[in-house]
């Protein structure tokens, strides 16, 4: 009983169905729109944009729809997903991957259908963490605002060679693989700390514990999705595994780190620099236009006046590939919702089964 109640006419002819797309930034109605548009205009699709994010508060947004359409930072915890459910909402839509920020179980009680996007253009997030291994290293964003200064100084600009390197991946799925290829081509050495190994990692580097791989590797980059399991998996205890010096970047999920602890750990020099896409808190932050607000996060603004630290806003998986595949997917997902089909996507409904 997952499919929009009105969409159906008696002769078969469908009618238009709503879905309220939350944190929508224009280039995700650039893409969406055009993708329905272009290839799913028998579906009847009417998106319906909000730029703010889902909460309780903004539910009422989603009235008269029978999907809503959600990205990284949407709340969709039980109280969200009740309130939406009394309005009519039937179906949930993540633009992404992963899904911490969804309670699938409530979801099922709820009788919803939950897709995902679970995978696109593995190459824009992997090619955003090698951006942010070589900018830390080459120390490229230093150098841009010294030459606009007028600052020939090449001191304190000192990298090292990738080459021969050790790198650690913290989890090898399509992603972590991804970086794994490129990172091969500098001529790095690879380790990797996954609980299920990847047959074509193994042709690439080895796999070993996570302690070990701790000790190891030069720079340490971490692709594992965010659950009770992995939250702060770099705290206080694993950082003191950590080579010293070393550089550690996490495109994945903010949750995997201890912020706090690792502001420590830079303060001593344990860790020598710090590529973050993703933080903790991002939340109340990222997406919007704070450059006139006071921010109120003291660790988050502690964080960003370390010569080493290098954070962005949770832009890895921004290139026009990967929006089109969001797009796409999302769509092919809409059209399962419709048709009640099987969906390899789903993760609630549509033929999903979640794991207790
Ligand atoms: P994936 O599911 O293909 O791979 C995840 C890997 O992590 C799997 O191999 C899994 O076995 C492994 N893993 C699970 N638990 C682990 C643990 N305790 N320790 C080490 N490894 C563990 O996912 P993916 O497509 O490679 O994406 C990885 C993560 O990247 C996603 O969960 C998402 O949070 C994040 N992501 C970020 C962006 C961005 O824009 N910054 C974009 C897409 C995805």
């Amino acid at each position: 009983n997952n499919s929009p109640h009105d969409m159906q006419h008696t002769k078969g002819q469908k009618s238009a169905f709503k879905v309220a797309v939350f944190s929508a930034q224009p280039y995700d109605r650039r893409f969406l729109s055009q993708i329905n548009q272009d290839h799913f205009q028998s579906l009847h699709v009417e998106l319906v944009y909000y730029s703010s994010t889902l909460s309780q508060e903004s539910t009422p947004l989603a009235a008269c729809c029978e999907a809503v359409c959600v990205f990284v930072n949407d709340c969709v915890d039980e109280p969200v997903l009740k309130l939406l459910s009394e309005q009519g909402v039937r179906g949930v839509f993540l633009r992404c991957a992963g899904f911490n920020n969804i309670d699938l179980k409530a979801a099922e009680r709820l009788g919803m259908f939950v897709a995902r996007v679970p995978e696109y253009s593995p190459e824009a997030v992997a090619e955003f963490t090698v951006a942010l291994m070589l900018t830390l290293n080459r120390r490229t964003h230093r150098a841009y605002n010294r030459i606009r200064e007028g600052n020939f100084d090449l001191n304190s600009l000192l990298g090292f060679n990738m080459h021969k390197k050790t790198v650690g991946i913290v989890g090898v799925g399509k992603i972590g693989l991804a970086v794994a290829r490129i990172l091969k081509g500098f001529g790095c050495n690879l380790l990797a700390y996954d609980p299920y190994e990847e047959e074509d990692f193994k042709a690439l580097g080895s796999y070993t514990k996570l302690e070990d791989l701790l000790q190891q590797s030069d720079i340490v980059t971490l692709h594992c999705p965010l659950m009770d399991s992995t939250t702060h998996l770099i705290n206080r205890d694993s950082l003191k595994c950590l080579k010293k010096g070393a550089m550690l970047i996490n495109t994945s999920r903010g949750g995997l780190i201890d912020t706090g602890v690792v502001i420590n750990a830079l303060k001593s020099g344990q860790i020598g620099a710090l590529g973050l896409d993703v933080y903790e808190n991002e939340a109340s932050l990222f997406y919007r236009d704070r450059s006139s607000d006071i921010i109120q996060d003291d660790v988050f603004q502690r964080l960003v006046t370390f010569p080493n630290v290098l954070v962005t806003g949770h832009q890895a998986f921004l290139t026009e590939e990967a929006l089109s595949e969001i797009a796409e997917t999302t769509f092919q997902n809409l059209q399962h919702f419709a048709d009640g089909t099987v969906c390899k996507n789903a993760l609630v409904g549509g033929g999903a089964k979640i794991d207790d």
